[in-house]
């Protein structure tokens, strides 16, 4: 089989975990008798400094010519004072829009060998097995009008964010959310603030009227603020949480630190064109090019996108298996030290998952 992938590693250690995962994928690739062909290109802080645009018209096109897309992350201190326009994470609204990309989908799974690694205790995380489905076209990060203007009444500036979803938006995510859960635990946790604002009015209800036709699933509301004490209260009790844009975003960064490290966990996006996986942490300027990032969270995004994009379910097991195996045998990164046997670079860690990987195929 020949596939075709697009490569946007950004900024930072996007660009060292996007090359340990990519090393990674044509080894199982070639072991596995395929063709992999890449193109990379330059997005975020790294396109605005040749380009002066933080995403151009070719990279859009590319990726929507491939069979995927894999993003490292972007931003960083050198971009931070831009205008909004040439903000580096204009780049990742750009492609979730023009890809279509409205579904994202974050798994948080804790595996053994790191439930001591949290900051929680272990009894509360252990077998914690959860996904994040993020609406991520919609709401306040889309939404117009989306201003700062001047205000000589109050004599200083007035700005604007509108939140704004539309039936469909709701409806076509909502029922993604209750797919995942009838091939999971078949519990549906819909998360919004219906006690105040309108548009969480209008995703209640519909998730009510769409949980009709899913009457194998049992459906819960909760508000964000008591998902996000119970996230750290009793974690267990999730199975698929389906929320809004921003609701989305923050919970599952804080999700993320139930397994330990945001170094662990794999995203993918899909909608309606090329779908895109990608680390769901940032660029980490602090860390990078120190070949101590960890990619686990990136090699994990490419076990997703076999699964969902190339149609390779069994190598996706491979590499997952593989994570867990070395996991168990006490390497980890130095984001991870609890319960570490060694600790080992970025390159490193690729290095082992491959060669386990390599055993399998
Ligand atoms: P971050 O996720 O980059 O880092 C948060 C903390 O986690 C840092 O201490 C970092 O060292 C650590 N960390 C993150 N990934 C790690 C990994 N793989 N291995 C080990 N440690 C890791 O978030 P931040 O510091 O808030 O943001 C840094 C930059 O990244 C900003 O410019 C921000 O805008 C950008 N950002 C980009 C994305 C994206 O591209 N999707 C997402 C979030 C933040």
């Amino acid at each position: 089989m020949i596939k075709t992938l697009a490569v946007v590693p950004g900024d930072g250690i996007g660009t060292e975990v996007t090359d340990a995962a990519l090393d990674v994928l044509q080894a199982v690739f070639q072991a596995s008798g395929h063709t992999l062909k890449t193109e990379s290109f330059l997005i975020g802080g790294a396109s605005l400094d040749v380009y002066d645009t933080p995403i151009n018209d070719q990279v859009v096109e590319a990726c929507k010519r491939a069979d995927a897309v894999l993003l490292g992350a972007v931003g960083g201190p050198k971009w931070d004072n831009l205008p909004p326009e040439k903000r580096p994470e204009k780049a990742l609204l750009r492609l979730r829009k023009d890809l279509g990309l409205y579904n994202n989908l974050r798994p948080v799974k804790v595996i053994p060998a790191l439930a001591s690694a949290s900051t929680l205790r272990e009894e509360v995380v252990s077998g914690v097995d959860l996904l994040v489905v993020r609406e991520l076209t919609g709401g306040l990060y889309f939404g117009l009008p989306k201003e700062t203007v001047a205000h000589p009444q109050s004599n200083g500036e007035r700005s604007v964010d509108t939140m704004l979803y539309h039936t469909f938006e709701i409806e076509r995510i909502v029922r993604d959310a209750y797919e995942a859960a009838r091939k999971r635990r078949s519990k549906l946790t819909s998360v919004d603030k219906a006690n105040i604002l309108a548009t969480s009015q209008l995703w209640r209800k519909t998730v009510d009227r769409i949980s009709k036709e899913y009457p194998d699933v049992v459906t819960e509301h909760m508000l964000v603020d008591n998902c996000a004490m119970q996230l750290v209260r009793n974690p267990k009790q999730f199975d698929v949480i389906v929320t809004e844009n921003m609701f989305g975003d923050i919970l599952s960064d804080e999700a993320a630190m139930l397994t330990g490290s945001i170094g662990m966990l794999p995203s993918a996006s899909l909608g309606t064109g090329t779908a895109l996986y990608e680390p769901v942490h940032g660029s980490a300027p602090d860390i990078a090019g120190k070949n101590i990032a960890n990619p686990l969270a990136t090699i994990a995004s490419v076990a997703m996108m076999l699964r969902f994009s190339l149609d390779m379910p069994t190598l996706a097991d491979v590499l997952e298996n593989a994570i867990q195996k070395v996991l168990d045998d006490g390497y980890r990164c130095a984001d991870l030290t609890q319960g570490a046997l060694e600790i080992v670079g970025t390159r490193e860690m690729a290095d082992l998952i491959k060669g386990e990987a390599l055993k399998h195929l």
